[in-house]
């Protein structure tokens, strides 16, 4: 057995670049993880092409998800052989992540992979999947039946998107898809949305009220794309809100919540408790479909990372990417 490998590391001067490590260079942390697969999300797509100082600490081994299987363990939880699975927890940020066929990792992160997963199908979901999962649960949580109205969902071609369209439709939520991609409706409509609007029809200066269209909103997007949503929600209606991929302001007013009830709820994956992080991926193994995801999903190699990080930070990918990390 070679006892070194390569991994994506964003180095000193915050330029991302494969190299040679061996175990010893890995973190001082309980668990190994013969890594199997990661993902690339939007911060990862930050972190790799140096778009947003995401890595806090350098060199930095990127990555905010990764699966595999325990290989060392010096902690009760788990053992070797377990099938293992984290999301966020600072990976990439503060803790080497995913970008690496080998990681110690806190015991902490880790969660089992639900028996219904394998490693690539939970990166696959990923902490896009995660966190669309995440966002649905604030919409049902609301009490939001699939009889009170469509679901809004925003940047529907991203990865967030596309699987909280999956998810809305499987719970018998009629999906309405925001897309600056209107060529791909055949697309979201396979995933499970019934109707599409163009991202300009959202992507502007909004009145305080507009009509009460949407029962709830999964918005990836922010700024004007979600202030918009918001005065289209309707009474008792909530916006579930995890993206800032259109801007990270919002220029929006208070009418809808102080005159329609509306609650906009935050959504953060990265440091959510671990109780809620087990309700999610039990949901996920419940209601996502998985022949439906594979036809969102594509796998690339560790080598097509940073070529993938501009695209993703483009809007230019769609659906979830897979990473081999081995090939
Ligand atoms: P993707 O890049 O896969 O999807 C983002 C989508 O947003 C794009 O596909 C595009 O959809 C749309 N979009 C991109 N740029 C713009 C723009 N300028 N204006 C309007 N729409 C735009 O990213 P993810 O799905 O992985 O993540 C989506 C967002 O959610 C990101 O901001 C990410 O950081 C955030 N996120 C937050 C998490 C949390 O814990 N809070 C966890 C995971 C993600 P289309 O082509 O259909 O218009």
């Amino acid at each position: 057995m070679t006892d070194t490998f390569q991994a994506l590391l964003v180095d000193e001067n915050r330029e991302a670049k494969l190299q040679t490590l061996s175990i010893a260079d890995l973190p001082d942390e309980a668990v190994l993880v013969d890594v199997e697969y990661s993902t690339l999300n939007f911060k990862d797509g930050l972190a790799v092409s140096g778009a947003s100082p995401i890595c806090q600490k350098l060199p930095m081994v990127c990555g905010i998800d990764l699966a595999g299987t325990v290989s060392e363990s010096k902690d009760s939880r788990f053992n070797i052989g377990d099938k293992v699975l984290a999301n966020g927890y600072g990976l990439s940020e503060r803790h080497w992540g995913g970008y690496s066929p080998k990681q110690r990792v806190n015991p902490d992160f880790l969660l089992t992979i639900p028996a219904e997963f394998s490693s690539q199908q939970a990166m696959a979901i990923g902490t896009a999947g995660y966190t669309a999962m995440l966002c649905v649960n604030a919409i049902r949580d609301h009490g939001v039946l699939p009889s009170d109205g469509p679901i809004l969902v925003t940047g529907s071609v991203g990865g967030v998107g596309s699987v909280a369209i999956m998810l809305l439709s499987a719970l018998g939520y009629e999906v309405t898809a925001a897309t600056g991609r209107p060529e791909q409706e055949g697309y979201l409509k396979t995933l499970g949305a019934s109707s599409i609007v163009t991202r300009g029809e959202l992507a502007r200066k909004s009145k305080p009220l507009e009509r009460e269209l949407w029962a709830g909103v999964v918005d990836t997007v922010g700024s004007t794309t979600l202030a918009t949503a918001l005065s289209q929600v309707k009474y008792n209606g909530i916006a579930a809100v995890c993206g800032l991929a259109g801007g990270l302001d919002l220029p929006g007013n208070m009418m809808p919540f102080i005159l329609r009830n509306v609650r906009l709820q935050g959504c953060d994956s990265v440091m959510a408790p671990m109780a809620v992080r087990v309700r999610a991926w039990a949901d996920l193994a419940a209601y996502l479909d998985l022949s439906l995801l594979a036809t969102a999903t594509i796998v690339e190699p560790l080598s097509r990372v940073p070529t993938l990080a501009q695209e993703i930070i483009q809007g230019k990918v769609k659906g979830r990417v897979v990473i081999d990390v081995n090939s």
